[in-house]
């Protein structure tokens, strides 16, 4: 069943657990998310990101991910991750997308206030949610920073300057009425250079000023150990983003197979292979969320 944001973080709230939400940038991996979510009986949030569109544009893989989120036995919400051009954001709402992040976070902040309000207004009208960020996400992808490598290797300590400011949280909320808000209190996007310490003091603090229908993202939590996350969850997140691990893996796995059968496995075969790998894996990720429930 497809459904947008809000209901799904009412249940998490409720529960008192985390939804991972898992980019799905192709066909076996959507069906592999939704697969362990049906099989754990869970609502799961899937999404696609502004920066996956030159590798699958949200016209190809947003009806996909819509068919099976509307044919699938638990409540999924098709949402767009870091859109940052209103354009783009646009194109999201063209397809059909019933959640949309809209990531102004590199703006100064009154601007970011102001653009997220003004869609907020526009979507709540139209039954879309809306998460925003606030902080900056630092990233170590290749795609953000391919012309300075240096840029890629950042400790715990260069993140900091980075985090969410509670006060400033709470005024961003207020004044937005988005529904969830990704903040900064230890994770970066990709690849870790050093083991990343969560401040778990920072989330129960901003949990405390932010009002409680928005509700709180954590985003890059793949690559931090799973005691952290549930420990972040526990503290006040509601949505955990999860992805570039679970890609990592994917691909050895794959290697891995080829190899095992002397190359003489069928495309098709080792499609599947990863499939039914991707959904054991999200079965996992998922668990871990649920702290035990
Ligand atoms: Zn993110």
């Amino acid at each position: 069943m497809l459904v947008n944001m809000k209901k799904i973080l009412e249940i998490a709230e409720a529960e008192g657990y985390a939804i991972p939400c898992i980019n799905t940038p192709n066909e076996e991996t959507v069906r592999a998310v939704i697969g362990a979510a049906e099989e754990l009986n869970t609502p799961i949030i899937i999404d696609h990101a502004q920066v996956h569109d030159s590798l699958i544009p949200i016209e190809r893989i947003g009806p996909i991910m819509l068919k099976y989120a509307k044919e699938a036995r638990v409540p999924v919400c098709v949402h767009l991750d870091h859109g940052s051009d209103y354009e783009f954001v646009m194109r999201a709402v063209k397809v059909g997308f019933p959640s949309i992040m809209y990531d102004c976070s590199a703006l100064p902040f009154e601007e970011n206030v102001e653009k997220v309000a003004q869609f907020v207004k526009f979507a709540h009208a139209a039954g879309i949610t809306v998460e925003a960020e606030l902080g900056i996400m630092a990233s170590t992808d290749e795609d953000t920073h391919d012309d300075d490598p240096e840029k890629r290797v950042l400790t715990n300590e260069d993140i900091r300057e980075f985090f969410t400011e509670p006060a400033e949280a709470k005024e961003f909320a207020e004044r937005t009425k988005c529904d969830a808000l990704a903040v900064c209190f230890g994770t970066m996007h990709g690849i870790y250079a050093e083991p990343p310490v969560l401040d778990i003091d920072r989330v129960k603090e901003l949990r405390e000023a932010i009002p409680d229908d928005t509700r709180i993202v954590m985003h890059g939590a793949s690559g931090v150990e799973f005691d952290q996350v549930q420990n972040a969850i526990t503290a006040g997140c509601s949505k955990v983003n999860y992805y570039s691990y679970m890609a990592k893996a994917t691909t050895k796995f794959v290697a891995d197979k080829v190899a095992e059968t002397d190359g003489k496995i069928a495309y098709h075969e080792l499609q599947e292979a990863a499939y039914e790998f991707m959904k054991g894996y999200a079965k996992d990720v998922i668990k871990a969320f649920k702290n035990g429930k």
